[in-house]
């Protein structure tokens, strides 16, 4: 009987202190916890309020407050935000600098010398070079060679052809 009294005795401050270290454990995994909820959710949003519940969710549920936050937050972060607005952004302006015919209004591509639509000349060939040039230049600039006298009057109004979207806003 006294043997196990000892024994106890004995192993009471150990057990005080394995509770002490387990607990402050728990407080320290608390705390980085809140530390980590506070950086996620600084990533995700910039709204002070929805950065304050985040972290008082999880600072007033210890360790339950983490999967809460998990569900609850926003689920892009601001920087994959901004790379999927990049993109949007590319892709619109991809779009802007197609060129349209100005009589159907239809896709062109830059070089083509008939709309393949409604057939209006929007360019031609230079007679010496062959190269696609504008339909008012009066001289080709490729290879210097003349049109004064042979510039095609057909549909020549209809330019200028390559307008990018921002310009046919106006
Ligand atoms: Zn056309
Ligand atoms: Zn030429």
């Amino acid at each position: 009987m006294e043997a196990i009294q000892e024994f106890l005795a004995n192993i009471l401050p150990l057990v005080r202190l394995g509770a002490i270290f387990l607990g402050a454990y728990a407080v320290l995994l608390w705390a980085a916890s809140v530390l980590w909820a506070y950086r996620d959710i600084r990533r995700r949003t910039e709204d002070v309020s929805v950065q304050v519940l985040a972290v008082g969710i999880v600072l007033l549920l210890p360790f339950l407050g983490i999967p809460l936050h998990l569900i609850l937050r926003p689920p892009q972060t601001l920087a994959e935000k901004y790379e999927r607005a990049l993109e949007e952004e590319f892709l619109r302006r991809d779009l802007e600098d197609q060129m349209i015919c100005p009589e159907c209004q239809r896709p062109i591509e830059p070089d083509f010398i008939l709309c393949p639509h409604c057939h209006t000349h929007l360019r031609r060939r230079c007679d010496s070079c062959h190269k696609v040039i504008d339909l008012t230049w009066r001289i080709c600039p490729y290879c210097g060679h003349s049109h004064v006298g042979s510039a095609p009057t057909v549909r020549a109004e209809a330019y200028p052809v390559a307008q990018p979207a921002e310009v046919r806003r106006s």
